[in-house]
């Protein structure tokens, strides 16, 4: 039984095989891993076979061929792939090429008692969380950044092995290139986060958050309306924004709807701030403080300046 792991992204490649060990230890597998830059690093993060691959430029056809080729190689029970934009196109193609059961964007993967993997994801927008596992004797998940934690690199013995496959004509041909412009805000290993929801009634209005950004080392969000309808921030929290996973997370003025609770599902402590009791928020957070953000935010700022 082997585990395989790709990721264009290496930090998540390594978080996947830090759980793919983990995995493997426990029946005694192995892990393999098609490499992204520097070999014996993914072998001091717990691979077994480094599968050195000339990919070139991300394109999902040569991307998918590798995999094929390295399928072939190792027979995996697991192909696991981060849940990276890319890696998102490169898992259906896979398990389809393969004629294999694809389960994507999962949270936690393990063993049941019978060996076969069982994976828990979010349905229903984020309502539920559905525990599944795969009938086909190789499957294939994709796995989101920071769902696992890499392993601390210590030397190891593992191979590093040339991965040769045919090179394929790709079948999109690329026009145009722009830069996105980048968001200066990391929020997904942001430790303290404060998001406003649409409780603010102006863009000016979210100046008020600074003051507690700054005492509390805060990053600042918002929910989608604030974004993509308003376009007063360039990033949200959510399910369909980033998923993120603070200490401390501060919602001012957010109503939370499970979209949104989605994305903050994992944050240590929640602490909302809503002048509407009945807010679905208050019954999430750990802290509830009712009352209005304008009043509540520069009051708690000064509070916790004073304490400081
Ligand atoms: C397919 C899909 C995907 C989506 N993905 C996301 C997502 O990823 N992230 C996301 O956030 N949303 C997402 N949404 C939108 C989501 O359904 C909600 O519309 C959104 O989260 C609501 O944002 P809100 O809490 O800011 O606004 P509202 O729901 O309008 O809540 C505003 C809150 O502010 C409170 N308030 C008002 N004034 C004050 C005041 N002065 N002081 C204190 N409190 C005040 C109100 O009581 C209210 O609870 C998605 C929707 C769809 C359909």
């Amino acid at each position: 039984m082997t585990y395989l792991v790709y990721s264009e992204d290496r930090e998540l490649a390594f978080q996947l095989l830090g759980k793919a060990r983990e995995l493997a230890d426990k029946t005694g597998s192995s892990v393999a891993a098609i490499v992204v830059g520097e070999s014996q690093e993914y072998v001091k993060q717990g691979a077994d076979k480094a599968l050195k691959a000339d990919l070139g430029e991300f394109n999902v056809e040569t991307v998918k061929e590798a995999l094929l080729e390295a399928v072939k190689m190792t027979e995996p029970s697991v192909i696991m792939i981060g849940a990276t934009k890319r890696g998102k196109e490169v898992a259906p193609r896979v398990a389809a090429a393969l004629g294999v059961g694809c389960m994507t964007e999962c949270s936690s993967v393990d063993l049941g008692e019978d060996g076969k993997i069982i994976v828990e994801r979010l349905t229903y927008g984020g309502s539920t969380v559905a525990k599944e596992t795969s009938t086909s004797t190789t499957t294939v998940i994709t796995v989101p950044s920071r769902s696992f934690e890499k392993l601390e690199p210590k030397e190891r013995t593992g191979e590093i092995i040339e991965l040769t496959f045919e090179a394929v004509k790709p079948r999109v041909k690329v026009l145009k290139r722009r830069e996105k412009p980048r968001s200066s805000v990391d929020l997904e290993s942001a430790p303290v986060i404060i998001s406003a929801g649409r409780g603010f009634k102006t863009q000016e209005d979210l100046k008020i958050l600074d003051e507690l950004a700054e005492v509390l080392g805060a990053q600042i969000s918002c929910t989608r309306p604030i974004s993509a309808d308003l376009g007063w921030m360039d990033q949200w929290v959510g399910i369909s924004g980033k998923k993120v996973k603070p200490s401390l997370y501060v919602a001012c003025g957010i109503s939370g709807t499970i979209q949104h609770v989605a994305g903050i599902r994992d944050s240590q402590i929640i602490v909302s701030i809503n002048n509407d009791e009945s807010a679905g928020i208050h019954g999430l957070s750990d802290y509830s403080i009712v009352g209005d953000l304008y009043e509540v935010i520069p009051a708690l700022a000064k509070a916790l300046k004073e304490a400081s």
